[in-house]
This record gives structure tokens, sequence and C-alpha cells, in this order.
């Protein structure tokens, strides 16, 4: 069976001398892993698109065991982003979480969108790239079934205050009075624009994600909550992840 669908790289492996594995965010099919035979061939007109980073249209046959890319060919290369380190690392980060979370055989063209926006606005340059982050983990996991729960406290209903807690472990938030009474072990405070902020992530229409702006200090600490939910669904280190620390401290 041939599939025609257009999708983001963000895996890949080389197979022997010639061929590569690759790992495509696909619109259609979610998470694909493809054969790309001849791929290392620089005269193979499937090389360009089939590298990591690369939006590209595909047609993809689908074998008894294992799909194959059939052809394939460039839409976006992000040229612009590749010659800065630590904007290929951040991006990098983004690829390996969406390999992580996003599913496979199910259409995933919203969370397509929100890493290629996210990619586009880190090559751009003018937004500061902790938003991006913030943005990219909160709204990546609550596409892919994590979606915390932050109407209101989950205790007594309280939907505001100075001071509001976020539980790691649960996604859920808890008023200040009902964090004194019984606190809660891994429960981040935050300020009512952090609460504001982080709401802004998970429920905003697509095309409003990006479009708001905090102070950096906040900014830093918005991107540190969203940072230590990911790591505390997804369960493990991401290497990805930590070079990219590296590089930007
Ligand atoms: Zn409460």
């Amino acid at each position: 069976m041939k599939i025609s669908t257009d999708g983001l790289i963000i895996r890949q492996q080389n197979i022997g001398e010639q061929d590569k594995l690759v790992t495509i965010l696909t619109r259609d099919l979610g998470v694909v892993r493809a054969f790309v035979r001849g791929a290392k061939n620089i005269k193979s007109s499937k090389s360009a698109p089939t590298s990591l980073l690369c939006y590209s249209g595909f047609n993809i046959f689908e074998g008894k065991d294992k799909y194959i890319v059939d052809d394939a060919s460039v839409k976006e290369m992000f040229f612009d982003l590749r010659s800065d380190v630590e904007k290929v690392a951040l991006a990098q980060y983004f690829c390996e979480l969406a390999s992580l979370v996003c599913p496979e055989g199910q259409n995933c063209e919203k969370q397509l969108s929100l890493i290629l926006n996210a990619l586009y606005l880190i090559t751009k340059g003018n937004r500061p790239q902790s938003l991006i982050k913030a943005c990219v983990e909160l709204r990546l996991l609550s596409l892919s079934g994590y979606m915390p729960d932050l109407v209101m406290c989950r205790e007594c209903g309280e939907y505001s205050g100075d001071t509001m807690y976020f539980l790691l472990a649960t996604g859920t938030i808890q008023c200040g009075d009902c964090f004194l009474k019984s606190p809660k072990s891994n429960a981040l405070p935050m300020d009512a624009t952090l609460l504001h902020a982080m709401r802004h992530i998970v429920f905003s229409e697509d095309k409003k994600l990006f479009a708001f702006n905090l102070p950096e200090k906040a900014l830093e600490s918005l991107s540190y909550i969203t940072e230590s939910y990911t790591l505390r669904v997804l369960e493990k280190d991401l290497k990805t992840l930590h070079f990219y620390k590296t590089i930007k401290s």
C-alpha cells in the first residue's frame, strides 16, 4: 500500500553503507519509522528530504512489516536554524519529545504544526527560547493525553489565589489554604501570572499559543515548571534536553 503524507524528520540512524532508518512525525500517521534505501548516496533525491529537521512531503510504501520511503520532496529545510548550535539543540529536544509522546498510526496534525511553528519561531529568533520551550512541552503533553487539570484547586474548587501549587505527580493544582492543611510533595508554587500562562498554553487556540509574553524571570520559572512536569510524565532523562542546557549555560 502507498501512503502520501507530509512530516518532519525527528530522528535518523544510518543502516549499513547506503541506507538509513528515519523517524518521521507525519500528519496522517503519527510517528512512522521508515527505511530510506540509498539515502547516503549524495546523488539520491531522497537524501536531503530525509535528513534530520527537514519537513518534507513523502510517498511511503507500507510493506508487510516495515515502511519504506518511496520518494520525498523538501518543503522546508530550516537552513537558518542549522547554523546555530543552541537553536539546533532546542529543536532536537522537541524532536525527541515528539518521538516519545506522539502516537503511531493516528493523525498528528496538531502535534506536527505545533513543532513546525516552534521551529519557525526558533529560527526567527525574536521570541524567547524559554517561552517556546514551555509552550511546546506543556502543549505537546496536553495533546498527547497528559493534559494537566488547571481549572481549580483539586480540594476546594478555588479558581485563583496569590499562590497556587502545581502538583507534579498528578498534574493538578492546589490553593494556598489547602496546601497549608495538607501539603503534597513535589508541589511547585505559582503566582497568578504563572498560573495564567500555564492555562493559556493548555487552553488557547492554536494560532494564539505563542502570543504572550512574561518578564524573563517569570519565563524561567514557567519553563522550569513545564520541564519538571514533562520529566515527571516521561519518567526518564532526556539526552537532548541535557545537551541543550549544557550549551545554554
Ligand atoms: Zn483549595
